[in-house]
């Protein structure tokens, strides 16, 4: 046992001794809380809801339940719930992938081991990090990692699908390469 562990078994074992002197107030909060959203839907009640990390106001379906907190909610968004760790990242990746897969009807067999990101972007060479918030809609996190699939026609299988920046993606788009060029041209042009 080290010197971290034995202090808060000291800390323990101070809150056994004095149950009653310590404040019971927030533990009741809490308790009446619990019991509240027990019949009660937190989504259903009250407007929106600020974002503790990315500070954005959303939706109240856009926070996990947690029945301990006064509002019944979590206080960081889903997206940035899961953008906790790198794992967390990958995770909603591909879960959003699957949505968008299923609602454009395209194959979908991607694994999560089936997914590499690299240290930089392939395209731009920007360096490839994780930031809170949901994307570029709401937040410009341009370096964010993105699912690019090579041919547009085709669906999330492990060789169609390749990592990239976020900005490389949107740059593309479902462009074609003769769109691109064309594009480039007329850029060049001016
Ligand atoms: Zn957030």
């Amino acid at each position: 046992m080290n010197e971290r562990e034995k202090q808060r078994e000291r800390c323990k074992d101070w809150h056994r001794r004095n149950k009653d002197r310590v404040s019971t107030y927030s533990r009741r909060k809490r308790d009446e809380w619990k019991a509240y959203w027990k019949t009660h839907n937190p989504y259903l009640e009250g407007g929106e809801k600020r974002c503790s990390r990315c500070g954005h106001s959303l939706p109240r379906t856009d926070f996990y339940k947690a029945n301990y907190k006064k509002d019944g909610l979590d206080c960081r968004c889903k997206d940035c719930a899961y953008l906790k760790n790198e794992a967390g990242a990958l995770r909603r990746m591909l879960s959003k992938a699957k949505t968008r897969a299923k609602r454009r009807g395209l194959e979908f067999s991607l694994r999560l081991e089936d997914i590499k990101v690299p240290k930089t972007c392939p395209v731009l060479g920007i360096p490839l990090s994780y930031g809170w918030g949901r994307g570029c809609t709401r937040r410009k996190n341009f370096n964010s990692p993105s699912l690019d699939r090579r041919n547009n026609t085709r669906g999330y299988t492990k060789d169609n699908v390749r990592v990239i920046s976020l900005r490389a993606n949107h740059l593309k788009g479902d462009a074609s390469v003769e769109e691109l060029k064309a594009v480039l041209a007329y850029m060049c042009s001016e």
